[in-house]
């Protein structure tokens, strides 16, 4: 450019070209772009801050991701930012590289990324009440308070990842159930500490394990501790963003958002049960927390632990590729523990009556004489899955969804009559009919069983015994799981009843016992993923028996006593079956030998998701090793009233499939029609 012309350069305001006078700035809008604002010479800024802009006749909050010399807009049209917010400390230049991946990856445009991604009173253009900027991470010697004294094993896993900090290093942290390894992690975040880093801890369910919080806050009393989960409340979840971002916080500790946290001095990410579905977000931003966290660590330069009993199938294919480097922690870790013995009962010779075979309803009486417990895994909550009219065949169905009502007790036990008829899709809710509403007949019966029929036959056939019922129903509050997982520790229950919820994390010295009742569901299942998620959860929950001295059993009804799946996991033999397992995808072409991702749509009608899926596949052709399949409908194809559809694309070129992705999510962005719900899927998990 030449010399400005002399009415531009001269006024009150100097319009020479200063440096860096542009900030690209990202907002919380639907487009893919940046939108540019005038610095004015009155504002410092920097990239990372928080400023507050003008956008249409109102006032937006961005961020600033770039500062440039030169913009695109005419002078005329460039606006001047309005403030910057300076009550948080401005993002780094890491967490922006983190999020601009995230939004490139999983087809999200970056402002929405970045924006989502802070606690909503960030996102706010009114400054933070001076209540949320109060410290509140503690702020004391950085003692650790070791729980044991490391076995061989533990310090052997220790040695390797304290060697590896200050560079990136991605850890399968592949140790049995109970084999101590939250105790490595405290251990590595010791030394952590002890250099002035961050260690950054995602969990799959926080809320679920008050002992794991507990056993941090014991282990680093002088260590300011952020907490990140979905559940906190405004001001505590922004407080545990500022602590974190100020680095007051040495900790944080997470289910998978806190992956997105603000750590100046992060130095270790450790993802504990790395295998948990719960680390890939089904909404807005589709990212797996876990694979984000490798990411971030090589943006960061630090090490990432990935521990688990039951490594994903993607986890153990990267170790074997030599991507990731595997420790083994072979036992457990508690003196004279040892993993339980498993064995199936065949229920096509020992018929379960009321769901318990006569061999578990043994094993769970002699377990009440002995003063032990027991734990009754079904992984089905409510009373039975199936309201129906023996007579005509009619059964409780969804008006809004392709599936059953669920029939729910009212009380925490008996009395079916007085329950009511809950989607588990939608969440709808109805009253039990008195009669078939087809037929009439007054007889109408529940069929199958979930965790509510199971504990009523518990009581009737164990009158003595004290039952603990276990699952989102009976956890709807937070504090009241606390409390009952609390009590079942100190031993105040005999039987535990209960869904997944029970396999996770929790360690109750005096379970020694643990009974499956349907894992043939799994087993039949055609979801090519289900047999590593039944080894995963049957190992969890097994692993809950036997944690310390006494020895634990674990009972698996089954009509298919001699399946592969329960041969390895009796020989606690997971290598052998994840070998197998990747055997079969291998030859069957499914991941993690391709890449995968999904486009769905969702209209009223079945037809228009169909017309737009396939009027998507035709407009952006794939390149050569994208395979783009043909447009299906959901198996529950209706759901919450709208029909549902999508279609799948593969490539074993990772790279292929992102370029395909780009340009068909720039396509998609510019022309779907707005009365149709559409997303994209990268790495799918969940197909139904
Ligand atoms: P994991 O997460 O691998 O299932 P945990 O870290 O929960 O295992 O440890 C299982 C049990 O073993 C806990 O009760 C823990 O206190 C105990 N434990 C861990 N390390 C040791 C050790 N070195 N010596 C004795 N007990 C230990
Ligand atoms: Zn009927
Ligand atoms: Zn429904």
């Amino acid at each position: 450019m030449k010399a400005l012309p002399t009415e531009l350069s001269t006024g009150p305001k100097s319009l020479q070209p200063r440096e860096k006078s542009v900030a690209r700035v990202a907002l919380e809008v639907p487009l893919g772009t940046l939108f540019d604002y005038a610095v004015p010479a009155a504002l410092r800024v920097r990239i990372g801050d928080r400023v507050v802009v003008p956008f249409g006749a109102r006032q937006r909050l961005g961020v600033i991701v770039e500062l440039a010399s030169t913009t695109e807009v005419p002078e005329s049209r460039l606006r001047p930012l309005v403030a910057v917010r300076e009550d948080a400390p401005a993002l780094s230049q890491h967490w922006i590289e983190l999020m601009r991946f995230l939004a490139s990856y999983y087809q999200r445009p970056l402002g929405e990324t970045l924006l989502a991604a802070l606690p909503p009173r960030l996102r706010s253009v009114k400054p933070l009440p001076r209540k949320t900027l109060e410290r509140r991470a503690g702020e004391g010697e950085p003692v650790f308070i070791p729980n044991h004294a490391p076995t061989q094993a533990q310090r052997d896993a220790i040695a390797r990842i304290v060697g590896s900090l200050g560079r990136f290093e991605a850890f399968l942290l592949h140790g049995v159930t109970g084999s101590g390894k939250t105790e490595v992690y405290l251990n590595a975040i010791s030394a952590v500490l002890e250099r002035g880093g961050q260690a950054l801890v995602l969990v799959p369910e926080i809320s679920l394990t008050p002992q794991l919080e507990a056993r941090f806050k014991a282990a680093f009393p002088g260590t300011g501790l952020a907490l990140m989960h979905s559940g906190l409340e405004d001001v505590p979840r922004t407080g545990a963003w500022l602590d974190a971002a100020r680095g007051d916080a040495g900790i944080v500790l997470g289910t998978r958002l806190a992956v997105l946290a603000s750590m100046p001095r992060l130095a270790l990410i450790v993802v504990d049960e790395e295998h948990d579905t719960s680390f890939k977000q089904q909404e807005g931003l589709r990212y797996s927390a876990r694979d984000a966290a490798v990411y971030r660590a090589k943006l960061a330069g630090c090490p990432v632990v990935l521990g688990t009993a039951t490594p994903s199938l993607e986890t153990w294919h990267n170790w074997r590729a030599g991507r990731y480097e595997r420790i083994e922690l072979p036992d457990r870790a508690s003196a004279g523990a040892a993993l339980p013995k498993v064995r199936t009962v065949d229920s096509r010779i020992d018929a379960p009556e009321h769901g318990l075979s006569s061999a578990l309803s043994l094993a769970i009486q002699a377990r009440l004489e002995r003063g032990e417990q027991s734990l009754v895994f079904i992984n089905r909550r409510g009373y039975a899955p199936v309201l129906a009219c023996e007579a005509c065949g009619w059964a409780a169905g969804c008006t809004r969804c392709t599936a059953r009502m669920v029939l729910h007790a009212a009380g925490s036990s008996g009395v079916t009559r007085k329950g009511s008829l809950r989607c588990h899709h939608c969440g709808d809710e109805a009253v039990v009919p008195r009669s078939c509403p087809t037929c009439g007949n007054v007889d109408l019966r529940p069929m199958g069983r979930g965790t509510q029929r199971v504990e009523e036959t518990l009581a009737a056939r164990f009158p003595a015994a004290r039952i603990v019922r276990v699952d989102r129903d009976s956890a709807r509050r937070r504090g009241d799981l606390v409390r009952t997982l609390e009590s079942v520790h100190r031993g105040e229950a005999d039987i535990l009843v209960g869904t997944q919820l029970l396999a996770k994390g929790h360690d109750f010295p005096a379970l020694t016992l643990v009974g499956v009742l349907n894992a043939d569901t799994a087993l039949l299942s055609t979801d090519y993923r289900a047999p590593e998620r039944l080894f995963a959860v049957l190992a969890q929950v097994a692993g809950r028996a036997g944690r310390r001295e006494k020895a634990g059993e674990v009972l698996i009804q089954t009509r298919y006593p001699g399946h592969p799946l329960f041969d390895a996991l009796a020989r606690h033999d997971f290598s052998g079956f994840a070998s197998a397992q990747l055997d079969e995808r291998r030859l069957a072409g499914f991941p993690p030998f391709v890449f995968e991702a999904a486009l769905r749509a969702e209209a009223k009608q079945l037809a228009a998701a169909l017309a737009f899926l396939r009027a998507a596949r035709d407009a952006v052709e794939p390149p050569e090793p994208v395979q783009v399949f043909d447009p299906v409908a959901h198996v529950i194809t209706r759901r919450a009233g709208y029909e549902r559809a999508q279609v799948l694309m593969q490539s074993a070129s990772r790279a292929a499939l992102q370029a395909y992705l780009t340009a068909l999510s720039a396509h998609l962005f510019a022309e779907a029609p707005r009365s149709l719900r559409w997303h994209l899927d990268v790495d799918p998990i969940e197909f139904d």
